[in-house]
């Protein structure tokens, strides 16, 4: 029998990238051989994510897509998988008739399963069930869609903080950890596989194990550190409001945390704050920043933020920028707010209007970004420590400094990016895929740094920064 192929659409975030590995090492599992283009596939998934506006109907404009594939070769199957498919469920189905299978956030570990009955001539199927407890589950074994060299490690799903304007806890469902041996072995196979870091995954991984009883965030970040051969961890995304003190130690003790933390603020008004039901106000914010540039002066801190939440008055924005200056950030993901489908916030009035939601966005993009690019210019004449990702989308053009080509790109542990070129003297061993790199910086942009590869040797922590 010939062998079956399949292909995996990913919407959304990290998570969603980390599920599609999930998905593709089970179907490899069974047989099942990856394609990159949807034509070839005997098995077409999109991964969703419902936390983009209008979420719902994109999908059906890919299913669309598909459905046109589908009738050119009727032995296609269609399957809808992430949050978009926890939310919506058998409607997709309705409202789409050709879609096979619709799987949920929490059917993951059943998708083989599922994937077996759609072979055997079952169907529709939609498998939304929800689950509790501690996660069983394994990781995924080879990296299929991640990048080798720096891995996604998913070590909670879902939330039980419910933010006024957020769909997570309806679409990932309540807070679940997975089990701390688990995530280690998981580490200690991708370190076997060629993986220099890791980034540890969760809506909020500060609440890590808390409801299970099982070890903390800041224990799992030194069990997680204590793998042989592991350069760097990093973790995504952190409530200030659970942001704890053993934490804060954390980035004091442990060398391979790298100098990065995402702390998501969403409003310097504590008025806002409150309405959206964060649980912290802006003070506790700014001493928490305070306390880690403490223990960790050279952090670099980024957030997100929500302009024109519903009741945001000019002086509770002013009040955002504010708390945007004081803080200094390296970075921010800035979203003016749309109403999500089943949120409290979409009763919430009076609604800003779209004329003056764009209008602060662009105002406080105008301040970031210059405040971005200060930094990003503030280490022209240094040299820092990156991990080589692979080759640099800029491999065809010149660095104008050293007229070498620009061969690699890599991120320091300041998570900021850098394309360098590799100087032609034999003094600099030629760099490769996974290694740490030293490189000099010599111009600045918006969104990347550039620079050329450095002979020194790298620093204790992996990243040696001093002005040349
Ligand atoms: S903590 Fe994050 S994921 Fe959870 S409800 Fe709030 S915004 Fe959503």
């Amino acid at each position: 029998m010939p062998e079956k192929t399949f292909h995996i659409h990913t919407i959304g975030c990290q998570m969603n990238v980390y599920d599609a590995d999930l998905m593709a090492n089970a179907l490899m599992a069974m047989g099942y051989r990856p394609v990159t283009e949807p034509e070839a596939a005997d098995l077409a998934i999109v991964n969703t994510c419902a936390i983009r506006e209008k979420a719902e109907q994109k999908v059906y404009s890919l299913l669309g897509r598909l459905a046109g594939l589908k009738r050119q070769r009727t032995t296609m199957r269609i399957a809808v998988g992430g949050c978009v498919a926890q939310l919506a469920g058998k409607r997709i189905q309705r409202r789409a008739p050709y879609v096979d299978l619709v799987f949920g956030t929490r059917a993951l570990e059943r998708l083989p399963e599922l994937v077996r009955r759609l072979d055997a001539g079952e169907g529709p199927l939609c498998d939304v069930a929800g689950g509790e407890g501690v996660m069983e589950m394994d990781g995924p074994r080879q990296a299929v869609v991640q990048p080798r060299v720096s891995r996604f490690v998913t070590i909670m799903q879902g939330c039980d903080n419910f933010c006024t304007y957020c769909v997570v806890p309806y679409a990932r469902g309540r807070e679940m950890s997975r089990d701390p041996g688990r995530i280690v072995a998981e580490v200690q196979d991708l370190v076997a596989d060629g993986a220099r870091e890791v980034t540890l995954l969760g809506q909020n991984v500060n609440s890590y194990g808390n409801k299970e009883g099982l070890c903390g965030f800041a224990e799992l970040l030194r069990r997680v550190a204590a793998v042989e051969g592991l350069e760097r961890i990093r973790f995504t995304t952190s409530h200030p409001k659970d942001l704890s003190p053993a934490l804060i130690d954390a980035f004091a003790c442990i060398d391979r945390l790298c100098d990065h933390i995402h702390l998501p603020v969403q409003s310097g008004s504590d008025r806002i704050l409150a309405r959206m039901n964060r649980r912290y106000g802006r003070q506790t914010y700014m001493d928490l920043v305070t306390r880690l540039r403490a223990v960790r002066p050279e952090i670099a801190i980024t957030s997100d933020i929500i302009v024109g939440f519903p009741g945001e008055t000019e002086e509770d924005f002013n009040q955002t920028l504010d708390l945007i200056k004081t803080v200094g950030f390296d970075g921010l993901f800035a979203f003016h707010y749309s109403d999500r489908p089943g949120t409290p916030a979409c009763r919430f009035t009076p609604k800003v209007t779209l004329g003056v939601k764009r209008r602060r966005l662009e105002a406080l993009n105008e301040l970031q970004n210059a405040a971005t690019l200060a930094r990003h210019r503030s280490l022209v004449g240094t040299t820092v420590a990156v991990l080589v990702e692979g080759a640099s989308k800029r491999c065809d053009q010149l660095d104008p400094h050293g007229g070498e080509a620009i061969q690699w790109t890599g991120r320091t542990s300041s998570n900021k990016i850098v394309n360098f070129s590799q100087p032609s003297s034999t003094e600099v061993p030629p760099a490769n895929v996974g290694d740490l790199c030293q490189v000099r910086i010599e111009a600045a942009f918006a969104h990347s740094l550039l620079g050329v590869r450095a002979p020194e040797a790298v620093g204790l922590k992996g990243e040696a920064c001093h002005a040349a």
